[in-house]
């Protein structure tokens, strides 16, 4: 076996990102980047947007160039990691290469949750998490038609928007009440529910998928009520589950993903997770968060490459991402449960405007900025600051956001 490396599971992202940052923090030792895919790391924002739609390159994905790895004596390796011996201080792949490790970084990433009803293994029904899945996705909007979109989460919401620009018929099945419900509420789930229906999506709300029909490929969803939507293909986005099992072998603390501190160390000194995977004990929250989204794949390795290298880290970002979909194009920063007051600023019917959840103080716990741009830092301040706010002046687009202020209750 070689000598010990830093090695880092999974080449997505947050895998791609901590080997670059282990070299700008100046770590000159080996690094191994252990990926499942035949593929250098790409990003998956892409995916299910400029990608989809054939606007952007495939190379337009990548997170480095693929001469950046040789370049900076990243050795990219092909395997699926199956164990993890943290006394060994070793990793197994399935085809039975251990790999030394000196410090470990987990960062699997997440899988689609498949869609536990009949009719699901037909042909023509496809789940987007790869560049592969795009790929294939793509040629099916390639060829026209209808599309049933199951799931109205972000894949879905995306997907949607990505087919009606290219032209296709939509379907957008969910079984909440309006999309994106349960993490923006029914009020803003309301105003992509009309984003979708002004573009010509048919949208079926508060709709359980009874079963896939068709002989050999799909060509009906049935729904609970019933009803029949024919489809030439379809696309499943009903979330995501993180990869936990290569942490539960190693004997690490799993609970809703692979439980580390706010230095991203699991519960095993020397292994360190990022991304999806990763539930952070969250200074400013005081509790355990994890957040499927790119910038925490972007900024984490940050936090966690120092941590690697025994320096100071510390993981306190509040939680950010964004969507586009038509000519919307939408930022939220924060954590709030979709049920929390809402309090908007600006132009609602116009697509212009911030949204902004409270909690029963008034305090701000997120905001949503939709076709309104560089208002981050001022919602980001506003938050940390659990100042109580006066909705009133919170919807006031006159009050420049600095202005919100109040005396910090804690
Ligand atoms: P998601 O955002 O968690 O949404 C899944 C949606 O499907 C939810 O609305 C869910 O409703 C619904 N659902 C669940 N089971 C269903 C069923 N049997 N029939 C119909 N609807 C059902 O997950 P996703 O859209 O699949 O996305 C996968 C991952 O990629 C997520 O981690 C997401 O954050 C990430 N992603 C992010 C972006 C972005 O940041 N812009 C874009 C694409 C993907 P319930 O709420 O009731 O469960």
């Amino acid at each position: 076996m070689a000598r010990a490396a830093h090695v880092i599971v999974g080449a997505g992202m947050a895998g791609a990102k901590t080997a670059e940052a282990l070299r700008t923090e100046g770590f000159e030792g080996p690094i191994v980047l252990i990926g499942d895919e035949p593929e250098a790391p790409y990003e998956r924002p892409p995916l299910s947007k400029g990608f989809l739609r054939g606007e952007l390159p495939r190379d337009g994905t990548l997170v480095h160039p693929r001469g950046w790895y040789g370049d900076h004596a990243v050795e990219l390796r092909e395997g699926l990691a199956v164990d993890v011996d943290t006394a060994a201080r070793t990793v197994e792949l399935d085809d039975g290469a251990f790999v030394r490790y000196d410090r470990l970084l987990l960062a699997p990433g997440a899988e689609p949750r498949p869609l536990p009803i009949a009719g699901s293994e037909l042909d023509g029904v496809h789940y987007l998490r790869t560049l592969a899945d795009s790929e294939a996705l793509a040629r099916r909007l390639d060829a026209g038609g209808h599309v049933a979109v199951i799931g109205a989460g972000w894949i879905g919401a995306e997907v949607a928007a990505s087919a009606r620009q290219r032209g296709l018929d939509v379907s957008l099945i969910e079984r909440e009440r309006m999309p994106l419900e349960r993490v923006l509420g029914s009020e803003l789930g309301c105003f992509f529910a009309e984003l979708h229906r002004d573009r010509g999506v048919a949208l079926h709300t508060g709709q359980t998928v009874e079963r896939l029909e068709g002989e050999g490929a799909i060509e009906a969803v049935v729904l609970g009520d019933g009803r029949r939507i024919e489809c030439d293909f379809a696309v499943v986005g009903i979330g995501v589950r993180p990869r936990t099992a290569l942490g539960e072998r190693a004997g690490l603390t799993v609970e809703d993903g692979i439980c580390v501190d706010d230095r991203l160390e699991t519960s095993v000194p020397g292994v360190f997770a990022a991304g999806d995977v990763a539930s952070v004990l969250h200074p400013f929250y005081g509790h355990r968060v994890r957040v499927e989204h790119w910038a925490n794949a972007l900024h984490q390795p940050e936090v966690a490459a120092r941590g690697m290298l025994g320096k100071p880290a510390r993981w306190d970002r509040l939680p950010y991402f964004f969507s586009d979909q038509y000519e919307v194009g939408m930022e939220y920063t924060g954590l709030a449960d979709g049920a929390a007051r809402v309090v908007l600023r600006g132009d609602r019917p116009g697509r212009e405007f911030i949204a902004f959840w409270l909690d029963p103080e008034n305090r701000v716990l997120a905001g949503m900025n939709v076709n309104v741009w560089d208002v981050i830092d001022p919602i980001a301040e506003l938050i940390r600051s659990r100042a109580a706010v006066d909705p009133e002046r919170l919807a006031d687009a006159d009050i420049p956001l600095e202005a919100l202020g109040a005396s910090p209750v804690r």
